[in-house]
């Protein structure tokens, strides 16, 4: 498990870029591993401003081809060439993915220092990164679309007295929580001599673009945190719902059904300078809901009352 997950928020608008507001763009941050998903245009400018690093970038996760969503792609990585960068780089996104990107990627004179990898997903998903997974849901918007949920593996909880008694210091308890089983001093010890319950990994869902959709609450139960598309107040919501896109008492709706930790809205459209209608309708059906604002971070703590196997 991640001693660190932090997201920070490089762009939370939609459509196209405002004065206050970026296209979209999100980072999480696993330890030192940066996942992006979605890269409108102007992201590497935006991470410029944070620290979080656009060199530590292993995985880029592209929810749909709207250009708000992947425009900012080439640019960062043609600044990737620029400083020299060696680690392959994984871009995943929804059908297409190797038909736009390959065509798109291949633009003006350059020569990559890295090799890139594309995989296309059709929604339902889940891939095993080791210490987590990415799943997927096909969403509702008028082209292909997902939304990712990353979540972090459970953990047996080690109780301290019993680990004292067979005198294990920390490097070897993080051995016998991955290998389940050790010899120390000639003696077998499982992990359930030592177990003290569950660590519960943080779980984190991005709603990509679309239409409010009953399958979004199972997707996004319990989770920690979801970030939800808002794109518009629910005086706007019946034509938004025409274009794949939910308003912010649509969002908090799922948030409230999914039974999820908080709710962070992003999306929004240029058309709102103050949010605050959004925020407060939002608010009103559940609670722990805002607007997020471009270059905003948040840690993500891992959840205190868990419980025992
Ligand atoms: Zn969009
Ligand atoms: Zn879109």
């Amino acid at each position: 498990m991640a001693s660190t997950v932090r997201i920070i928020f490089f762009g939370t608008g939609g459509s196209w870029p405002s004065p206050d507001r970026n296209v979209i763009s999100i980072g999480l941050q696993v330890d030192s591993e940066v996942l992006l998903f979605d890269c409108g245009e102007g992201t590497q400018r935006q991470m410029m401003h944070t620290n979080m690093s656009f060199m530590k970038i292993k995985r880029i996760f592209i929810t749909h081809y709207h250009g708000d969503h992947f425009l900012g792609l080439a640019g960062l990585i043609q600044t990737m060439t620029l400083n020299d960068r060696k680690e392959p780089l994984e871009i995943y996104g929804p059908s297409r993915t190797v038909d736009i990107l390959t065509n798109y990627l291949s633009l003006g004179y350059y020569s990559l220092t890295f090799p890139i990898k594309l995989y296309e997903l059709e929604g339902g998903e889940t891939l095993d990164f080791g210490d987590y997974t990415i799943s997927t849901l096909k969403v509702a918007h008028p082209v292909p679309t997902l939304a990712y949920a990353f979540k972090e593996k459970d953990i047996p909880r080690i109780d301290k007295k019993k680990a004292d008694k067979y005198r294990l210091d920390s490097k070897i308890l993080e051995k016998l929580r991955k290998e389940g089983e050790i010899i120390h001093n000639g003696k077998r010890i499982s992990i359930e001599d030592v177990r003290g319950g569950i660590r519960i990994g943080r779980k984190i869902v991005y709603s990509g673009d679309t239409a409010p959709i009953k399958e979004m609450e199972d997707f996004a139960r319990d989770t920690d945190i979801l970030i939800h598309e808002a794109t518009v107040e629910s005086s706007l919501e019946e034509k938004a719902n025409q274009y794949g896109h939910s308003s912010a008492r649509q969002a908090a709706l799922i948030a409230k059904n999914a039974r999820v930790g908080e709710l962070l809205l992003v999306h929004i459209s240029p058309r709102y300078k103050n949010t605050s209608s959004i925020e407060k309708e939002a608010k009103a059906i559940f609670p722990r809901s805002r607007v997020v604002r471009d270059l905003e971070e948040v840690v993500v703590k891992v959840r205190k009352n868990q419980g025992s196997l």
